[in-house]
């Protein structure tokens, strides 16, 4: 859910709202041996699958261990953990009596194989807060507070609330404690989202110190903010009138305000919004300022309340000390009725279809003919459903749409009626479930042709059943997802937790959720008794042919909506101004000076001691080394980590992109999508892929590109990533007879399958690749709207360096060019296209520069041997083709890339190393310092962006600075230019610094589960990081100095004088930009 959620999908019940962005930290980054994530730094070009959330304040950086594909975000709803067999562990017990004693009384008690834990749910007796208190071995202890939170208009008071209680309470006085945790905790995750109906205070550590040092900030946030007593929060988070002088025009600022139109200004986020029809917590930028401060005071005091909160612990530490923490917080509370009063109500479904036709804002560029969306939703029924009828939905929504192989999404996206589909799945976070699905890029006459397919598919889908093939992919699919359970850096405490509060929320047992075991097993054997028919065909008809709540949402293209908005904003300020004395304006005036005044103003020495924190004596000095014997088979290097990974093997085969013409590259994406969605001269590639689902836990191919520090040369390859049960051999052996393999180990079908991929695909299929091209497009697009930070990063990185270059052309704003032209070109040129792609695969497929990366336990990593001596025995010995020298760039200049939106991407670089900067450990902790305060408090606080940060890549050298949904331009830029001064006139105390170490360490030791381990020991390899170096730059992180801060205000200056500049932003703001600073950017027009 909220990892694989698709950025798209963020106003629809299914992702909830992300503060910030400490998540930018994934497991993958902090380990690749820039010990600081190095977001950029290992840029894997976007895959086909689901973009995740996660990604949205870094660039590009994917998820590494979801290479499985299509596992959507219903299954991933349900990935507990392996299914145990083993007798329950016992974990330490909190009897009744110690219970009683502080206030609680148990209520029911479980074991929970799925996830080997114990569950118990306790009862605050005095206010009635429910507990649910989870043991278990993981060491990643989560804790959570949610509260039902349901909005009663659009005005988004609960996401404004849950920006605001952040911003300092009754124990923790000062300006943002959250801030100073993300600064100096270990914690493994740290945020807060609103959905629809509730809020959520999610935080995570694998250090108890530091766990419950985070729960006590949290708590006490909550409970007693300071800002219900302090209008300035709430004004700045929300929303406020700002009158820097009384002669200039009123504008409206607030981080929530910005960040709301933001999410507005993407098309789909309006289409979700819209299939959601309540009134949104999110809040709608033109109803926020309708908000008083009295509506947001009085929320807090009737939802943030015990009585009206679910709270969850998990992990590995004393069950009793949780119940003592909280006693401590909840016992100040009297019951309150506020439990009776949030109570969510389900909505009556519909006796009759309806249809809703909004506009959203588009460019006047390109063929606005072709830029429709629609999109139907059902609303699945009145009363929530049982657990196994959800697992039915899940199933069938994986068999529709989830892999490219899927009936609804392959016949939509071959009738070439749209360019990609939008906001479809199910999704049962909410109290009713939903399904929807619809297409983008869609020409106006075609809208309702669109309509009639999905409806005559469904009803086909109903009458004919799914392939027994199809079905059983699908279920191995699912099933290695469960057991696998693999989250990623989010933590599994919290993935729990999300699935368990999706019913407890609603007063239903809180148990249930985890405990797919014995429905999946019920589901399975009526599958195997009934057919998989009898079980699905119902479902269609149930839930969605013969259901009457079914909205129909067309989204027509209007270029004058985005300026029409503009200029409403403006006539409303306008009126505003006009109705206030000229000591109306002087007081405004100097109310915004008080408020930048206070944001600036930082929080004295003794209010930032208030919040807890480690000593340097409670940080390992030795990095986490991860177990790796190099090895080689055949000349190729052979690299194995023995870790325990629950019965799985994750393999990485790389191939080096040495040999690449120049003028294929830009092609690599698609070649790489074409090797797992053509067939083969035997398989088509509907079996190909159901194969894959069948004998394989997921196979992905992407390219990746980086810097090396000290070289020249970039470190640019492909890599195959895998993964596979360790033992199935009955299937292998099915496999095996009309391969001619023989069979000696389970890894043998993983090898197999890559093989097939690599050497047998037939790039024949003109039509399916013209898809692929419009895919492509439709995504870049969307990432130019959402993730314009990313784009202008790859835009600066290009200008910049050589791999940056080659990123930028497989995924930038060059490829989106690209695949314009390209979009004509397979037309008229396609035998060019598929000989070129036979060329990419010619230029990379060989045992010469190919690396091999396992990751499985002992026994497991023993039996490869021959398995892999027969797969690499079937590559050519050399690549076609002589090397190449890469050198490519983009001409240096500052540049503004157009597109419509109403808030802007910001960003500006350049090389340090340049300047002869050595990298030292410190400019970890400096660049992190820079973020967290500096332009934390300018760009994001009083600047009013959603967010604003800096990047150090440490391969490159380059150093960046980028804002996110930001109002302004120029004077980001300004702050920008002023670090080096900052760093300059900088005064740290030792504890100030203490913190700033303690923070970057715990980015350096983020989390990771063992297929993360392996593949950072890959990436460490490629980019020649030892573990010597890794234990050095510890020793520097963890001994820097203030010294160290003012030498490096020298080295970033070289980005204030030499720098580039890229903005994504509107054409007003760049007009108007260009005039004030005499055409300062080179302006290229994007959408
Ligand atoms: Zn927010």
């Amino acid at each position: 859910m909220l990892r694989t959620a698709s950025c798209s999908a963020s106003l629809t019940s299914a992702s909830p709202f992300f503060r910030h962005f400490p998540l930018s930290y994934s497991s993958l980054s902090s380990s690749t041996g820039a010990l600081r994530a190095p977001g950029r730094n290992l840029r894997r070009v976007a895959s086909p699958a689901s973009t995740g959330r996660r990604v949205f304040l870094r660039r590009g950086l994917r998820v590494p261990s979801t290479a499985g594909r299509g596992v959507n975000r219903q299954l991933s709803r349900l990935s507990v953990r392996a299914v145990a067999t083993q007798p329950a562990p016992s974990y330490p017990d909190v009897g009744q009596d110690e219970a009683e004693k502080l206030g609680f009384e148990k209520v029911s008690e479980e074991f929970i194989s799925e996830c080997k834990s114990k569950a118990t749910l306790f009862k605050h007796k005095k206010t009635g807060c429910e507990v649910m208190s989870v043991s278990n071995e993981d060491e990643n202890k989560v804790f959570g507070i949610v509260l039902r939170t349901p909005p009663k208009d659009s005005t988004g008071i609960p996401h404004i609330l849950e920006h605001s209680v952040l911003c300092g309470s009754r124990k923790y006085p000062l300006k943002e404690p959250f801030v100073e945790l993300l600064k100096g905790s270990l914690h493994t995750f740290l945020n807060a989202f609103t959905y629809p109906d509730r809020t959520c205070y999610p935080v995570a550590s694998t250090n108890t110190k530091d766990f419950y040092n985070l729960v006590d900030v949290y708590l006490d946030a909550v409970f007693f903010p300071k800002c219900v007593d302090d209008v300035h929060t709430f004004q700045q988070e929300g929303w406020h009138y700002e009158l820097n002088d009384p002669s200039e025009d009123i504008s409206y600022k607030g981080v929530v305000f910005n960040e709301m139109k933001g999410v507005y200004s993407q098309p789909d986020n309006i289409l979700g919004r819209i299939a959601q029809q309540a009134s949104f917590g999110g809040g709608d930028p033109k109803d926020i300022p309708n908000l008083t401060f009295e509506e947001f005071k009085d929320f807090h005091r009737k939802y943030y309340h015990p009585s009206n909160a679910r709270i969850w612990f998990y992990g590995d530490d004393d069950p009793l000390q949780r119940l003592r923490i909280l006693s401590e917080y909840l016992d100040m509370f009297e019951a309150s009725p506020s439990r009776d009063t949030s109570k969510i109500e389900p909505q009556r479904l519909f006796s009759e279809p309806i249809r809703i036709v909004e506009k959203y804002p588009a460019g006047r560029d390109g063929d606005l003919k072709k830029k429709n969306m629609v999109c139907i939703n059902w609303l699945l029924s009145e009363k929530p459903l049982d657990l196994e009828t959800q697992l039915a939905l899940g199933f069938l929504d994986h068999l529709m749409l989830g892999t490219p192989a899927s009936p609804l999404r392959k016949i939509l996206l071959e009738s070439g009626l749209g360019e990609a589909l939008v906001s479809s799945g199910m999704s049962d976070e909410l109290l009713q479930p939903q399904f929807s699905v619809g297409m983008k890029g869609v020409s106006e006459d075609n809208v309702q042709k669109v309509e009639e397919l999905i409806m005559s598919t469904l009803k086909k889908l109903a009458e004919e059943g799914f392939e027994s093939d199809a079905v059983e992919a699908s279920m191995n699919t699912i099933e290695f997802s469960l057991r696998e359970n693999n989250t990623g850096s989010f933590p599994r405490g919290l993935s729990l937790m999300l699935q368990s509060i999706a019913k407890w929320i609603y007063d239903m047992d809180p148990f249930e959720p985890l405990k797919y075991t014995e429905p999946l097993k019920a589901l399975k054997a009526r599958i195997a008794e009934e057919g998989s028919k009898a079980v699905f065909s119902p479902l269609i008809e149930q839930f969605i042919l013969h259901n009457s709540h079914r909205v129909t949402i067309e989204m027509q293209p209007d270029p004058e909506k985005a300026s029409q908005e503009e200029a409403e904003e403006k006539s409303i300020l306008e009126k505003v101004k006009a109705g206030m004395t000229e000591e109306d304006l002087a007081e405004l005036a100097r109310a915004t000076e008080e408020l930048r005044l206070k944001q600036e103003t930082p929080d004295p020495p003794e209010a930032l001691r208030c919040v807890p924190s480690l000593n340097l004596s409670d940080i390992p000095k030795e990095p986490t080394y991860v177990p790796t014997e190099v090895g080689d088979i055949n000349g190729v290097k052979v690299l194995r980590h023995d870790l325990f990974t629950n019965d799985i093997v994750y393999a990485e085969v790389v191939f080096d992109m040495g040999s690449l013409k120049h003028e294929l590259l830009p092609l690599v994406p698609l070649f790489c999508q074409s090797l797992l969605e053509m067939g083969t001269k035997d398989l088509s590639f509907v079996q190909l892929n159901q194969l894959i689902g069948r004998k394989t836990g997921g196979i992905s191919v992407y390219p990746l590109t980086s810097s090396v520090r000290g070289k020249d040369e970039p470190c640019s390859k492909i890599i195959v990533r895998g993964k596979s049960m360790a033992g199935r051999a009955d299937d292998l052996f099915n496999l095996v007879l009309y391969t001619g393999w023989h069979l000696d180990s389970f890894l043998f079908f993983i090898l197999l399958q890559m093989n097939c991929l690599l050497q047998e695909i037939q790039f024949t299929d003109q039509q399916r690749f013209k898809q692929f091209v419009s895919q492509s497009i439709a995504r870049m697009e969307n990432r130019l709207r959402g993730s314009g930070h990313g784009v202008a990063a790859a835009r600066m990185d290009a200008m910049l360096n050589i791999a940056g270059w080659m990123s930028e052309q497989m995924g930038g704003l060059s490829y989106l060019e690209f695949l314009r032209t390209l979009e004509k070109k397979v037309d008229e040129d396609w035998e060019g296209i598929s000989s070129s792609l036979e060329e990419i695969r010619r230029s990379l497929l060989a045992k010469n520069g190919c690396i091999v990366n396992m990751t499985a336990d002992g026994k497991s990593l023993s039996n490869i041997e021959k398995s892999l001596e027969k797969f690499l025995d079937l590559l050519p010995e050399s690549p076609s083709g002589g090397l190449v020298t890469w050198d490519g760039r983009l001409p240096l200049r500052n540049e503004a890339i157009v597109i419509p939106t109403q808030v802007n991407y910001v960003g500006k670089a350049g090389n340090i190393y340049s300047t002869g900067y050595e990298l030292d450990g410190s400019a970890y902790v400096i660049s992190k310092h820079i973020s967290n305060t500096w332009l934390w408090d300018r760009v994001r606080v009083s600047g009013g962006a959603y967010g604003g940060f800096c990047d150090f890549d440490s391969h490159s050298g380059v150093f960046s600075f980028l804002s996110y949904r930001d109002p302004n331009l120029l004077k980001t830029l300004d702050i920008y230019d002023g670090t080096g001064d900052f760093l300059r006139g900088l005064d740290v105390d030792q504890e100030t610094l203490t913190k700033a170490i303690i923070g970057t360490i715990g980015d350096v030791d983020s989390y990771q589960l063992p297929d993360a381990k392996g593949y950072s020991s890959l990436m460490r390899h490629l980019l020649g990081v030892t573990d010597e170096e890794r234990l050095r730059k510890r020793e520097e992180i963890l001994t820097t100095s203030l010294k160290d801060f003012k030498d490096f205000a020298e080295a970033i200056d070289v980005v204030r004088d030499n720098g580039v500049a890229v903005a994504v932003a509107s054409a007003e703001d760049i007009d108007a930009a260009n005039n004030a600073r005499s055409n300062f950017f080179e302006v290229k027009k994007a959408l």
